[in-house]
């Protein structure tokens, strides 16, 4: 699984390198140095070729670095978690803490990554056009920088996932239907698009085209997909998916006597309640901390979690979902009016998605 790797660290967020970039980059440098239209291939000294060359292919990953990191900028604006940004052959991507559903949000943290792209086309252009005055001979090294600069602001902009457009498109049906919907019809708009340029490819015989189409059409059909998971979910409440027969445990329980009731009532995480008050969560995580001989004298109220994660019996099913994995956890508390009502875990929603959803 160590297809990328880790170079540093930016504003705290780890970058890394995918392998298809660490291949690609030494590709663009020596076309660099080859091509007299697209790089230094007419530079007489060969030491000066190379050097341009290689800046060049530098200047090059740090204009898609500069992309990504506005697009990350924006996200921790809004209170978005960043934990990393891995660096792509075709740009990058952002893993985030929690998915953007809100429209507005999402549509300023996508666009500003190509509109960076763009600002940096226009000041290379600009250093091209000022040096070309001027006469000097480099400005043909920022015209070329300028140049993929604007490739990229086009490219990320075509309204397909998983291009930056296609979010764009996404966010801006999202604020007129569900987003749900918004994103079936951006997946289907990107793939008629995928095969428009797909056929286009094939008529003007241009490789890059048909390679490009088909890299569309299937990053297209992967978030319909991701997105499809939630729809049988659409329309349902918490209610109507959680167990309401809740089994609370004392916070003065210790480890092992917890762990007998684990064993008995085959649930992993029980709410800690006390008098009927909530206290906290407590799972077989907190219990696997704590080392079997010691589980004799330790007590729930010790290890339990007592920042709790719930939800309400009227909040959409969907929630549940992505709440528990964005927090990357088994189950939920339901609460109404401070009242422990109920309790969702994993397994029921994945029961859910099979008794609506009837297709997976
Ligand atoms: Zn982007």
């Amino acid at each position: 699984m160590k297809s990328s790797i880790e170079i540093g660290k930016i504003i705290g967020i780890p970058i890394k390198l995918h392998i298809t970039l660490l291949l690609v980059l030494p590709l663009f440098a020596y076309i660099f140095s080859m091509s007299e239209q697209f790089g230094f291939g007419g530079v007489p000294s060969q030491s000066l070729r190379y050097a341009l060359s290689i800046t060049a292919t530098l200047l090059l990953f740090l204009s898609i670095l500069l992309h990504e990191l506005a697009h990350s900028a924006v996200a921790i604006h809004y209170g978005s978690k960043v934990d990393s940004i891995t660096l792509f052959l075709f740009g990058g991507v952002s893993s985030m803490g929690e998915m953007p559903r809100n429209p507005v949000f999402e549509f300023k943290m996508t666009i500003v990554g190509p509109l960076t792209s763009l600002a940096l086309g226009i000041v290379f252009l600009g250093i091209d056009q000022i040096l070309s005055v001027l006469g000097d001979n480099l400005y043909y090294f920022f015209g070329i920088l300028g140049i993929i600069n604007v490739v990229l602001f086009v490219f990320n902009m075509i309204p397909a996932f998983p291009m930056d457009g296609g979010r764009v498109l996404r966010a801006w049906l999202a604020g007129r239907m569900s987003y749900i919907e918004a994103t079936r019809k951006a997946v289907s708009i990107g793939q008629m698009l995928a095969i428009g340029m797909g056929i286009l490819g094939l008529l003007i015989i241009n490789p890059w085209l048909i390679l490009i189409a088909f890299f569309v059409y299937i990053g297209a059909a992967e978030e319909g997909k991701a997105t499809e998971m939630s729809v049988p979910l659409e329309g349902l409440k918490i209610s109507d998916l959680m167990s309401k027969e809740v089994i609370s445990v004392p916070p003065s329980m210790n480890l092992n006597e917890l762990v007998d009731v684990m064993f008995e009532r085959k649930h992993m995480g029980y709410p800690v309640m006390e008098n009927g008050n909530l206290l906290g969560i407590v799972t077989f995580t907190d219990v696997r901390r704590v080392p079997s001989q010691k589980r004799g004298e330790v007590v729930v109220e010790e290890v339990m979690t007592k920042n709790i994660i719930s939800l309400h019996p009227e909040d959409p099913a969907e929630k549940a979902l992505q709440l528990l994995f964005t927090h990357n956890i088994g189950r939920l508390l339901v609460l109404s009016e401070q009242r422990l009502t109920g309790i969702v875990s994993r397994t029921d929603i994945v029961r859910s998605i099979q008794i609506f959803g009837g297709k997976l």
